[in-house]
């Protein structure tokens, strides 16, 4: 056997991120993807002349996907387009107001000032986001948080500057509430919970540095849909020789004391000097390194929320923006559904996400390709049928209230995406979207390393494991595995 072969088990953003730059390191890469094409959550479909990307819809920190093309000397400009874009979200609260979130921060503050609210204290929140997020990054996100090294190192010691201010033992709401009182703002800030799809009211407020990313930072969009993101990393891929096994389920590994030596599926074994395993880390030990107490445990931790899409193709042209967001009257209520109960509130908050305001060839003329999202619990064997059908009243009903339309006039087309449907698609337990919740102050501790304490070349990336979910944490995740393979 060669001396640098690796394995990847699953081609999401996260397993495709790892082949890439262990690619660039010299390896032999092969990945294996159980499902027909690249993507995992990650993934769009076309109906009708519209075009839908059916998971992830925002997309921070563009830096991180151009690294990948950087390791190669390649430039990501000519793979993909990234457009900033003038809004991150037009916000409508109940009490009918409007707040849109424009990149620009003084536009923003503007907005804010013009709103009513405290033009101040959102500066100052905002400045103090970008603090905690400059000294404590480089710890929570890119660097190992299960070895001592990153304690003692660079990352550690920088965080140790910040720690007085993370405010690890309030919850996010309780911060936000203490800084903006009983202002829409409130609800706004407390929105960034589901970007991990947390609980405001019980996560750490250390979370609320994730507005940091939008309002500080920019919003940002592939020119050709978020899908973009995949077809720009997969032509790299092909062009740098990863291979790839579509249809080719791992169904095991071969080990030989601390070393695994091949991964299998079915009946062929394929030698590997590394392994990099980026599908969901529960059923890992189930199904591919079984161990049923590791299993039980990983089981036992609470999810992340998961979602209900509708996507609907539109014959209307709307006022709104790339992301909306329609607020519920309760917020509170929507997220003891979400955790406590597994069901939907009677009021719901919509998140509605239009591409074709950026990308004109995702609708025909003159319509729009709607994607209506509600936070949905994780699949526990709900009546989805019932569940859907009570949503989507609810659904239509909110559309009319605040925007005064009634969208059923105007769909062409639809789909409908359930927790049941992600899970079967993705293999992600429940569907959630995120793997384990961070509703807890040790959250971040707790979820699972990206290296195996059992085997010394057998390594973990993607959404289920540290740093955490979402296209840029995956990312990451790849990149403390990079760094830990010699
Ligand atoms: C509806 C929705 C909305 C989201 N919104 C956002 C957003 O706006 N912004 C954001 O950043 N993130 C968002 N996310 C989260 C983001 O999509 C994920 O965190 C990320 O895509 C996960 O990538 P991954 O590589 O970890 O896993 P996945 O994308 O789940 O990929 C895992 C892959 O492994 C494959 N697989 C499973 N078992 C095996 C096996 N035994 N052998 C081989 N292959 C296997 C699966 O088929 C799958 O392709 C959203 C997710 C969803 C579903």
């Amino acid at each position: 056997m060669k001396e640098k072969v690796a394995c990847i088990i699953g081609a999401g953003i996260g397993g495709l991120a790892a082949a890439l730059r262990l690619a660039a390191k010299g390896f032999d890469v092969t990945v294996f993807e159980k499902s027909t094409e690249p993507g995992g959550k990650l993934a769009q479909f076309g109906k009708d002349g519209y075009r839908f990307d059916m998971g992830p819809s925002l997309f921070t920190l563009p830096g991180l996907v151009e690294e990948l093309f950087t390791l190669f000397g390649k430039n990501m400009q000519d793979y993909m387009q990234v457009i900033e874009l003038p809004m991150t979200c037009n916000y409508f609260f109940p009490d009918g107001s409007n707040i849109r979130a424009w990149s620009d921060p003084d536009q923003f503050l503007d907005e804010v000032q013009n709103s009513g609210a405290d033009r101040h204290a959102v500066e100052q929140y905002l400045e103090k986001q970008a603090f905690l997020y400059s000294n404590t990054a480089d710890f929570f996100l890119f660097n190992s948080i299960h070895k001592p090294s990153t304690y003692v190192g660079e990352a550690g010691q920088k965080s140790l500057k910040a720690l007085h201010k993370l405010d690890v033992f309030s919850s996010m709401h309780r911060r936000n509430q203490k800084t903006f009182g009983e202002s829409n703002l409130v609800q706004l800030f407390d929105r960034y919970a589901t970007y991990n799809g947390s609980d405001p009211y019980r996560a750490p407020a250390t979370l609320n540095m994730i507005a940091h990313l939008e309002h500080n930072t920019g919003a940002w969009f592939p020119a050709n849909g978020m899908y973009g993101i995949m077809s720009a990393l997969m032509k790299l891929a092909h062009e740098v020789g990863v291979r790839f096994l579509f249809n080719t389920g791992v169904t095991g590994l071969v080990t030989s004391g601390r070393q695994v030596t091949g991964v299998r599926t079915g009946d062929c074994v394929y030698p590997a000097s590394v392994v990099v395993n980026s599908t969901d880390i529960t059923l890992f030990y189930r199904d591919i390194l079984p161990n049923k107490s590791m299993y039980r445990k990983l089981m036992k931790r609470e999810r992340s929320s998961s979602a209900l899409i509708f996507y609907w193709g539109v014959k209307l042209q709307s006022d709104l923006d790339v992301h909306n967001i329609l607020f519920s009257s309760d917020y509170k209520a929507e997220f003891k559904g979400l955790f406590k109960t597994k069901t939907f509130a009677n009021d719901l908050t919509l998140y509605i996400f239009i591409t074709k305001k950026v990308v004109p060839e995702d609708a025909p003329n003159g319509c729009e390709n709607w994607f209506v999202m509600v936070n949905a619990p994780e699949n526990v064997g709900q009546d989805w049928e019932e569940e859907v059908s009570r949503a989507r009243k609810a659904v239509v009903a909110k559309i009319k209230s605040v925007l005064g339309v009634e969208i059923d006039n105007f769909i062409e087309n639809e789909r409908i995406l359930t927790p049941e449907d992600i899970e079967q698609r993705t293999g992600s337990v429940n569907g959630s979207l995120y793997g384990h919740s961070s509703n807890s102050t040790l959250a971040a501790f707790l979820r699972h390393p990206n290296f195996s304490r059992k085997y010394r070349n057998l390594f973990f990336t993607g959404g289920s494991v540290h740093p955490g979910g979402g296209i840029p944490l995956c990312l990451a995740s790849a990149k403390i595995v990079d760094e830990m393979i010699v």
